[in-house]
């Protein structure tokens, strides 16, 4: 790796790629003094240094300071090394503190020896003045390195200081200058643990500087977005189709439902690209309000394409809709990874000469071999799981009359400060309403120790004529290894059920298979469904009523919200049962736990984030879209307040301002993710 490697071309640059933390090595510490885990300089005298044949051969040096004795353990060493840790040499090491068989031990110290007169026993200081820094890095620079060139950088800042970019009354106590030299070298007496949790003052200026430049650029990609023109689909034009869906329908769209057809439909109306993004729990409707939109593009004479992050859940909407749009004289092309050679290229045919008004599918939706003739709205399902590059590689897909409008759909909810950062480029909307009759899912941990009992409770609810699922999970992602999982479930609950028709879906079945299997269910032919968390958006089964997650604790809490939404469609109470195997860890026992507390989408959203932070609930530390280098969330939560209306400053001035900002914070932020 090059310093270019890591977005570094220019001084300022060097500035700005700052410490993940800090060691203090101004102090020495008594050896007695020591504790586990703790990162420490020690000064001592060799005692013994032997080459021991362990497990691992290792050199081991034992050190003494007057207190008590510390072990120096190397497995890496050199003759010349072991002759240099003579009896007698004093040294002072740095490293982390461990326990050891024999008391405390650190592992490859850095040390050196100290001169006749160095050093200072058992006294305080070492003469570092500064808190030492710890940068991010991968191979190729060293931290040696890192804090050279940093410190140079440091020298620099004297003489050609980066411009502070914030408005002036910013509230901030730090100004850039004084954060950068702060960060980059705190004084000794620098309180470690507020720099550790990122709530230095320093750090929060950067980090509102951060953020700023986040959401700027953001509402930046929206503009540009938004500079071209789309159709304008007029409202009118659609009324026909969409009141013929609608008395077909069983039930009536609830409030939130026809609010949010409303807010749609008119942003659908305008001659520039609609970018919004519809939120609504697991079961609140979303598949309608697509098709309503869809409805309004098509009879308007455009192609709509809706895409979904998996086959099963692209197969339910095909089925969904041509069972929606058929009647209505709508042909719904079908193309996923698995549409392959003829069929695929009669398919894409039909959507390049304009055949199929609506598209749907997986990812193969938008790779470039497949072209629309006269594309205008493009609605992504489940949002979170696409990247913001991917979306937009799919609105690339222009239309004769422009861009294509956008409308992404996602059951996550975003947590209002995620979205302000992550989501500042769409529009909101929110289906804050769940259809009639929905009752809140009742759910229960239990020790996978007491799996029996939970398979009594399956074949009582099965008697009753009740359906349910049993989820099984596999850290890995491996299809192949989740089918294998799912399989040898099966036929044990085969085994403990005879009396049950058990039912098997995984993502290694042919689509044929899957559907047949799903139908059954659906038909109430098969009782028990035995799943790979393939089924965790999209199937909508109301009769099944229970739901058996085997080993809960592998998955975060939005995905264990959305498989639990699978039951609870269809009025009457409906249960959960996690299938935990202890011990549980902390985290997963808190996850679990909020499970249990809570059937609401929001506060498990906020939950998780709490828990796993942002990259990790939005799927998207690949993009690098909120790959930080100062900024954390939740732990910046309070700034963003700050963000937003520091943004509407900015946009009111120079424009130069805010390419500055962009440029310093997220101009390499890919390069940064992958660090
Ligand atoms: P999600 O928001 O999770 O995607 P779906 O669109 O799959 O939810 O809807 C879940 C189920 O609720 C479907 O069977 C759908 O037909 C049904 N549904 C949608 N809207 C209503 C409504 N207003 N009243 C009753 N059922 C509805
Ligand atoms: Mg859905």
């Amino acid at each position: 790796m090059q310093l270019a490697d890591y977005g570094i071309t220019q001084v300022e640059d060097l500035l700005f790629h700052l410490p993940l933390r800090y060691q203090d090595r101004t102090r020495v510490t008594p050896i007695a003094g020591l504790q586990d885990g703790s990162e420490v300089s020690v000064e001592g005298e060799v005692r013994l240094a032997d080459i021991v044949f362990g497990r691992r051969r290792s050199l081991v040096a034992r050190i003494q300071d007057g207190t008590g004795t510390l072990t120096l353990r190397f497995f890496h060493f050199s003759a010349a090394q072991k002759n240099s840790l003579q009896p007698g040499t004093r040294l002072r090491c740095f490293g982390q503190v461990r326990r050891g068989a024999n008391g405390f031990e650190i592992f490859h110290p850095e040390y050196r020896a100290l001169e006749a007169g160095e050093g200072s026993g058992t006294a305080r200081s070492t003469g570092e003045d500064t808190l030492t820094p710890v940068y991010p890095t991968t191979t190729g620079i060293g931290q040696a390195q890192w804090r050279k060139l940093c410190s140079q950088a440091l020298a620099f800042l004297q003489r050609a200081q980066p411009r502070d970019l914030l408005p002036a009354n910013s509230g901030q106590t730090f100004t850039l200058v004084e954060a950068l030299q702060y960060l980059h070298a705190p004084p000794p007496d620098a309180p470690l643990e507020a720099l550790l949790a990122g709530s230095h003052p320093a750090q929060l200026r950067l980090a509102l500087e951060e953020l700023v430049a986040h959401h700027l650029s953001l509402l930046r990609l929206r503009a540009r977005q938004q500079s071209a023109p789309a159709p304008a689909l007029r409202i009118k034009a659609g009324q026909a189709l969409q009141q013929t869906l609608l008395r077909s329908l069983p039930f009536s769209p609830t409030g939130a439902q026809q609010r949010v057809m409303q807010e749609i439909a008119a942003d659908l109306a305008r001659p520039i690209p609609m970018l919004r993004l519809v939120q609504g729990d697991v079961g609140s409707g979303k598949t309608l309000v697509a098709a309503h939109a869809a409805l309004q593009a098509i009879a308007s004479g455009y192609q709509v394409a809706l895409m979904a992050p998996t086959e099963i859940l692209a197969e339910q909407h095909r089925l969904n809709f041509e069972g929606w749009f058929g009647p209505l004289g709508i042909t719904v092309e079908w193309l996923s990874g698995r549409v392959k050679g003829k069929a695929r290229e009669a398919a894409t045919a039909r959507l390049a000469r304009g055949e199929a008004a609506l598209a749907v599918g997986t990812h193969a939706l938008f790779q470039e071999s497949v072209a629309f003739q006269n594309l205008g709205l493009v609605m992504v399902d489940e949002q979170h799981k696409f990247g913001v590059h991917q979306r937009l590689a799919l609105s690339q897909k222009a239309g004769v009359n422009g861009r294509p409008h956008q409308l992404v759909l996602t059951a996550t909810p975003i947590p209002r400060t995620l979205s302000m950062v992550a989501y500042a480029d769409l529009d909101f909307s929110v289906i804050d309403e769940l259809p009639p009759g929905r009752e809140p899912v009742t759910t229960v941990l239990v020790d996978s120790q007491r799996r029996e009992q939970v398979v009594d409770r399956v074949a009582n609810a099965c008697s009753d004529g009740r359906q349910a699922y049993w989820v099984c999970t596999l850290i890995e992602e491996s299809d192949s290894l989740q089918a294998q999982a799912a399989e040898a479930t099966a036929e044990k609950l085969r085994e403990a059920l005879p009396n049950l028709h058990v039912g098997l879906v995984h993502g290694r079945m042919k689509p044929a298979e899957k559907a047949a299997v799903m139908a059954a269910f659906k038909a109430g032919d098969v009782a028990l469904l035995v799943a790979t968390t393939v089924i965790e958006v999209g199937v909508d089964v109301p009769n099944a009523s229970l739901m058996i997650i085997e080993n809960p604790e592998r998955l975060g809490l939005a995905q264990l919200h959305q498989l639990r939404g699978r039951v609870g469609r269809g009025g009457g109470a409906s249960h959960c049962v996690l299938l935990y195997q202890s011990p549980l860890s902390r985290s997963s026992q808190q996850r679990l736990v909020a499970m249990r507390e809570s059937n609401d989408g929001f506060y498990i959203a906020e939950k998780d984030l709490e828990l796993r932070g942002p990259g990790e609930v939005l799927g998207t530390r690949q993009t690098g879209l909120l790959a930080f280098r100062i900024a954390e969330l939740p732990t910046h939560n309070h700034l963003l307040d700050a963000v937003q209306s520091i943004a509407h400053t900015l946009q009111q001035g120079d424009e130069a301002v805010i390419e500055a900002l962009i440029q310093r914070w997220t101009a390499n932020r890919e390069k940064f993710a992958e660090v």
